[in-house]
């Protein structure tokens, strides 16, 4: 009998891909393990093994594998399953959803370059011969495609090589390099290995008695590790001793001291400090409790819909205990903004070293850690905290998934493939695991809450702030009229100034929220007209004044600031709509004591810039913080008493069904940073249009009249969550064939679905980077059967890849969202 293995390649193929293997082979593998297999002329891909039988293939012959390389699977069949749900929901290949669920370590291939790992110290001895010939050849070649290495050893079975080499540190993929940032690391100090005991120390300090500055530098070690070896840096020592650095060194160069480094980033948390006890819930929170547990109990998801600082974080840290309790697994989603070591240390403080952060910023070998951790259930990893693509790790035993600010665009992945969104992601994997899962906001997402009422989830409520504070008072600015009369300063009304100033009396801090980073959005010529475009992108370019640069933030484009128009030559260029940078500004000159600062894209690039500005916000070293959404999220601020909103109109003239509904989100969130601790906030929204219907809503915290209005118009306009929509988009550099191929597709389309196709249309931005994007917009009722109106689209699509004209143009699939 022969044997075969179906398996997923990481690349966009429809169907699974077919192997022949030996008895011995097939007794050993399992499904979720990698095998090395060649595919197309010449090419080694890293493949997963999906399913094991004896059928051989009908229309091709199938090849043999290269290599088996792991011993055990790294993937559960669970996994599998749910991924295979992800491509078929999102139009994709489960081959893309498995390229982007793995850390890039495990997908080694030909084309994969690899170089060698500049940080490691290699130990050569404990290198195999062929292991050394890779390493030495990369000591002479910076960097070489794993083909290649695989000619130089005269192999051609290199992965497991590499795979072992990859588990020891010594090389790198490509990709890691372009994920790898500098780790921050701090120089800590400790007593020598020899004079750990008494006697041994006692002898120290007699034999120093000559040398009074480094004996001072021991004591005032001790005196700063205290009786719990508190961990002391460098820079304290030296401080603390009034010593320098050479001195210091000195000691080191002795072996009295011996200095070693932590790295500040990789939020590690001292395995001596004692956990905390959980709180004990208020009233509110423990009905909420008791509601949620209860609709766990008929196996529904469940809604935890709870105003701003309700103490919703306290509610999931009690089921995450509980979960815990059970020996499962509990996985803590939220959108990556909000990602913070606010968060992190808060649920570290319940739990220790069982919180294990998955994070696109760590490195692969950190990612590769938690991997394993989750996939061997390990309790250094019982609790996940992470983005969206923490879904796809390797749970064996999840008992609770929580995802938090549920309502969060950031949860949808749009480029590229797998284009998915992770809460209702979540939900799928919580129905095959078995699991409880619970959604949380304070501005649940319309789908949600229309779920809730259509009973298919559960529901529970906070209304009340913890502690009683108020919901903070909203107060519109009506700027139209201001502006009239020429009574604005700047972009501020005297309204905010005066609120700013009381508040700043007050001892208290501000909040401004302005949604656009940049100075001005763009730069017209009063002459002429015209604004400085990318060229690469449909878009005018952004003014930076920091930089004195013109920047286009779709590709990164820019240039310097011209002193003339580019058209007419004229030197009456003028900034026209305002960023952040410009409010920071505008403030500044009219209060300059101010300690203001600015949180935006532009100031937050570093890895630690974030933490930075939050850290010393927190610690009232800045007065005001100016920002973009960037703020809105999780963030926990006990002494902001003011926040203003500089313009509401540009969020809510956005061209997207969602539109309305997310400036009611995003309004309430940062409204939410104001009053939490002590008293009641306030909050100052500035607008040129006050009777907007939103605007109203989210003076009277009507969340229920905003649902029910856009509800009323998503039945009308047929949107989701009362219809389905599909986006498929079409992209090439050339605009004809864009032209023609959405045409034609659309005029496919409606053979079958008539007037529930839209478009074909050019999109708000219609060139990114030189690819011209037109859209198509498909509609279906709820009980038209999904799966087969997708067999229907991919049977056009197919048709479509047939037409020579239409070669090279790129079809991409949005399922829910545009
Ligand atoms: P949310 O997540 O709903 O915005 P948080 O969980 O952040 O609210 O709670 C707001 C504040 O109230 C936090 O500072 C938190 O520590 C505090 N808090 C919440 N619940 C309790 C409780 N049961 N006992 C003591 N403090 C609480
Ligand atoms: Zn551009």
């Amino acid at each position: 009998m022969q044997h075969f293995i179906n398996v997923i390649l990481p690349i966009p193929l429809e169907k699974l891909f077919t192997y022949s293997i030996t008895k011995a082979e097939a007794n050993f593998l399992k499904i979720g393990m990698r095998v090395a297999v060649p595919f197309g002329k010449s090419k080694i891909h890293t493949a997963l093994v999906a399913e094991i039988h004896t059928t051989a293939p009908t229309v091709y012959e199938a090849k043999e594998i290269h290599q088996i390389l792991d011993d055990d699977p790294i993937v559960t069949e669970l996994q599998i399953k749910h991924w295979s749900w992800v491509a078929s929901y999102y139009m994709c290949s489960i081959g893309e959803v498995f390229r982007s669920a793995v850390p890039g370590a495990f997908l080694l291939e030909s084309e994969t370059l690899i170089l060698k790992n500049p940080e490691s110290i290699v130990q050569e001895d404990a290198l195999t011969d062929e292991e050394f010939l890779v390493f030495e050849a990369l000591e002479r070649q910076s960097m070489l495609k794993v083909q290649e290495i695989a000619a130089i050893i005269d192999k051609k079975n290199v992965l497991p090589i590499l795979k072992r080499l990859l588990e020891k540190n010594v090389i790198l993929t490509k990709e890691e390099v372009y994920q790898q940032y500098k780790p921050k690391l701090v120089r800590y100090v400790k007593l020598g290995e020899k004079y750990q005991s008494e006697d041994a120390l006692g002898a120290l300090l007699d034999s120093l008695s000559r040398a009074p500055k480094q004996s001072k530098v021991i004591l005032s070690l001790f005196q700063l590790q205290g009786r719990n070896q508190k961990k002391t840096t460098v820079k304290e020592l030296e401080e603390k001793s009034e010593s320098s650095a050479s001195i210091i060194k000195t000691l080191i160069d002795k072996e009295i001291l011996e200095d070693f480094f932590v790295r500040t980033d990789r939020v590690v948390f001292d395995a001596a400090k004692k956990p905390s006890l959980l709180k004990e819930l208020n009233e509110y929170q423990e009905k909420a409790l008791q509601d949620i547990e209860a609709s766990f109990a008929e196996k529904k998801v469940t809604l935890l819909h709870g105003v701003t600082s309700s103490g919703k974080t306290e509610v999931y840290v009690k089921l995450i205990a509980d979960c815990l309790e059970k020996g499962q697994q509990a996985l803590y989603l939220l959108p990556e903004i909000a990602l913070t070591t606010q968060l992190i240390a808060r649920l570290q403080n319940y739990f220790g070293q069982q919180v294990a952060v998955f994070h696109s910023k760590y490195t692969v070998h950190e990612r590769v850690e938690v991997w394993n951790n989750v996939l061997t259930n390990k309790s250094k990893a019982q609790i996940v905290i992470g983005a969206r693509s923490s879904l796809f790790l390797p749970f064996s035993n999840l008992g609770l998934i929580i995802v938090d600010e549920e309502h969060e665009s950031s949860f949808k992945q749009y480029d590229p493939a797998p284009r998915y969104h992770a809460r209702d992601s979540a939900i799928v994997l919580a129905n095959f695991s078995n699991c409880n899962i619970l959604l949380g906001s304070a501005t649940p997402s319309i789908e949600s809450f229309y779920n809730v009422k259509q009973q298919k989830y559960g529901y529970a409520q906070i209304n009340r702030r913890f502690g009683d504070v108020l919901m903070p008072e909203i107060e519109l600015v009506d700027i139209k009229e201001l502006t009239r009369k020429k009574r604005m300063k700047g972009h501020f009304s005297e309204r905010l100034l005066q609120g700013i100033t009381a508040a700043v009396e007050e001892g208290e801090q501000v909040i401004l929220f302005q949604n656009r980073r940049g100075f001005a959005p763009i730069v017209e010529c009063t002459t002429c007209g015209h604004s400085p475009q990318c060229p690469n992108c449909d878009v005018s370019l952004t003014y930076h004044q920091y930089k004195k640069q013109m920047r286009c933030h779709y590709c990164s484009y820019h240039m310097a600031l011209q002193q003339s128009c580019l058209a007419c030559g004229m030197a009456t260029l003028n900034t026209k709509g305002f960023g952040t940078e410009q409010v920071e500004q505008e403030l500044q000159q009219i209060m300059p004591k101010l300690r203001i600062g600015r949180m935006d894209l532009d100031t937050t690039r570093g890895k630690h810039a974030y933490e930075k500005i939050i850290t010393s916000f927190e610690k009232h070293e800045l007065d005001v913080l100016v920002g973009t959404q960037m703020l809105t999220k999780g963030l926990d601020f006990g002494n902001v008493s003011l926040v203003g909103i500089m313009n509401a109109d540009n969020l809510l003239n956005f061209p997207d069904f969602r539109a309305h509904e997310r400036s009611y989100q995003l309004l309430a969130q940062v409204s939410g940073r104001a009053g939490r601790a002590k008293k009641r906030g306030k909050v100052l929204i500035q607008t040129y249009n006050p009777y907007h219907q939103i605007l109203q809503q989210i003076s009277a915290n009507d969340y229920e009249g905003m649902y029910t209005d856009q509800i009323n118009e998503r039945r009308e306009f047929k949107y989701p969550p009362l219809h389905r929509i599909i986006k498929i988009t079409f992209k090439h550099r050339d605009y004809g064939k864009v032209e023609d191929a959405s045409a034609w597709f659309a005029k496919s389309l409606r053979v079958s679905f008539a007037d529930n196709v839209l478009g074909p249309e050019f999109p708000a931005v219609s060139r990114i980077r030189n690819q011209y994007l037109k859209n198509i917009v498909l509609k279906m009722k709820k009980d038209q059967p999904l799966g087969k109106t997708k067999a229907y689209v991919r049977k056009i699509e197919r048709s479509f890849d047939t037409i020579g004209q239409f070669k090279g143009v790129r079809v991409i699939y949005n399922v829910d969202y545009i």
